[in-house]
């Protein structure tokens, strides 16, 4: 899935505008990577379609690109199917594991039982798997490498009654985990013996556990766990290969059950709280959307510099004021200017001394300037002898502290100039050049 999305998202780069026919390429891209993803067919036109039309209604928040307008739009969409994610609380609790055989609930409940020691609390699993040959000494082994709690009756075919007594058995325990049996399909006896462990169980959680690469059956399994026991998380296994993931997405969005840990190995460790951003950045194959999406919001309250007037050589010392501010959220001088055209201003060497300086100078600049009317800021002509004197006074700074800036603002109007066609924005063209 990440693949053919972060293909679809990159036909958004060099899109200035966003007009309809690009709109309509890039969803039709996502949606075929959805839907190769196993992404339910209705819930994939159901979000292609909001996508649409938000990203042709609504006005990208100044400071973004396009391109980051509709990936915000994707992944608010995404997020919107996906979820926050269950909230596991540490105090003692009651967990019943369902799903079909194969999906990973033994793994899973030694997985979890491993996830709540980790935090300190006393686990247990119950092996009410009394279907599958072998399950009782599977759950056993890994309980007894994890060090945890394990209660279980080899031979005893009564599934109900091995949870209670294990139930009792585990008294003690803080975190109890009740494993149950699957079946290669969902079978009425099924659903009917997880209805009678759900009554003895009375478990404050019910997960159902789904392989990534299920596909569109997890729907119908969701509905049918869910009609029985009630669903209260979902955890999705073997991430790690090359599961497709949407099957699941899907069954997520029709119980409304939020996914609760996701599985990503084998072992006991490849276990892991489930994080809606995380899972969406992997699902793009982006990265870390969420910075991303932070720094959008953050840029949103930033005004550009208005291209027009610069292009025709009125760059203001508001304008400049706001470069500098932008630069110094943005970090160390050195970084930035390596990353501006042409490895930095006009090409030109800095030395470590050199860039240390200008950092210090800048940070006079932005001092002195809090000292300049809203005149003297769009207007720096204005700037005579006498104001010269005010403003240097006003800042603690001196006279040639202040005719130095004004130079320095004379250089940049000058050498901005020369950009021709260029857009002098310093975030934009740091998140360009890290790829964001
Ligand atoms: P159950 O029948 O639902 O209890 O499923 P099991 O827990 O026995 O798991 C079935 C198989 O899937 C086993 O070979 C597990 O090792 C494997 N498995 C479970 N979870 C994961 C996972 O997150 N990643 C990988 N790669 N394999 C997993
Ligand atoms: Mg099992």
């Amino acid at each position: 899935l990440g693949d053919s999305l972060q293909g679809a998202l990159k036909k958004l780069i060099g899109a200035g505008r966003i007009d309809e026919r690009t709109v309509n390429e890039v969803v039709k891209d996502i949606q075929r990577a959805l839907l190769q993803a196993d992404v339910n067919v209705k819930l994939v036109m159901g979000m292609s379609q909001r996508i649409k039309e938000r990203a042709m209604k609504e006005e990208p928040p100044a400071g973004m690109n396009p391109r980051e307008h509709v990936i915000r739009i994707v992944y608010q969409e995404l997020m919107e199917i996906i979820g926050k994610g269950a909230e596991i609380q540490l105090k003692p609790q009651t967990i019943m594991m369902v799903g079909l055989q194969g999906s990973g609930k033994t793994t899973s409940a030694a997985k979890l039982a491993r996830y709540f020691q980790r935090k300190g609390l006393k686990a247990g699993v119950v092996a009410a798997d009394t279907f599958r040959p072998g399950a009782y000494h599977q759950l056993k082994t890994l309980a007894e490498k994890l060090n945890v709690g394990f209660y279980g009756e080899e031979g005893n075919p009564d599934a109900v009654e091995i949870t209670n007594h294990g139930l009792k058995a585990l008294e003690k325990y803080d975190i109890k985990i009740v494993d149950t049996a699957g079946r290669h399909a969902l079978e009425a006896d099924l659903i009917e013996e997880m209805e009678q462990i759900h009554a003895v169980a009375k478990p404050d959680h019910k997960f159902m556990v789904l392989d990534a690469g299920i596909g569109q059956q997890a729907s119908q399994q969701a509905h049918a766990f869910n009609d029985s026991v009630g669903i209260t998380g979902v955890i999705i296994t073997k991430l790690d290969g090359t599961a497709k993931g949407g099957g699941a997405l899907s069954a997520v969005s029709e119980t409304k059950a939020p996914i609760a840990f996701i599985g990503v190995g084998e072992t006991p460790e490849d276990f892991e709280k489930f994080e809606a951003d995380r899972f969406i950045s992997r699902l793009l194959g982006m990265g870390d959307l969420k910075s991303l999406m932070e720094k959008a919001e953050e840029s949103l309250s930033e005004e550009d510099v208005n291209v027009e007037a610069l292009m025709q050589g009125r760059f203001t010392l508001k304008d400049m004021y706001k470069q500098l501010e932008a630069m110094n959220k943005m970090g160390p001088l050195k970084q930035i200017m390596s990353m501006l055209p042409m490895g930095g201003m006009g090409g030109m060497k800095f030395s470590d001394e050199m860039f240390q300086a200008t950092s210090d100078k800048m940070k006079n600049y932005k001092v002195i300037m809090d000292s300049m009317t809203e005149e003297e800021m769009t207007d720096p002509r204005v700037i005579g002898g006498s104001r010269i004197k005010r403003i240097s006074k006003g800042s603690g700074c001196s006279s040639e502290d202040v005719r130095e800036l004004l130079k320095y603002h004379k250089t940049m109007q000058t050498a901005l100039k020369g950009f021709r066609g260029g857009k002098f924005n310093i975030q934009k063209m740091m998140k360009k050049k890290m790829g964001m």
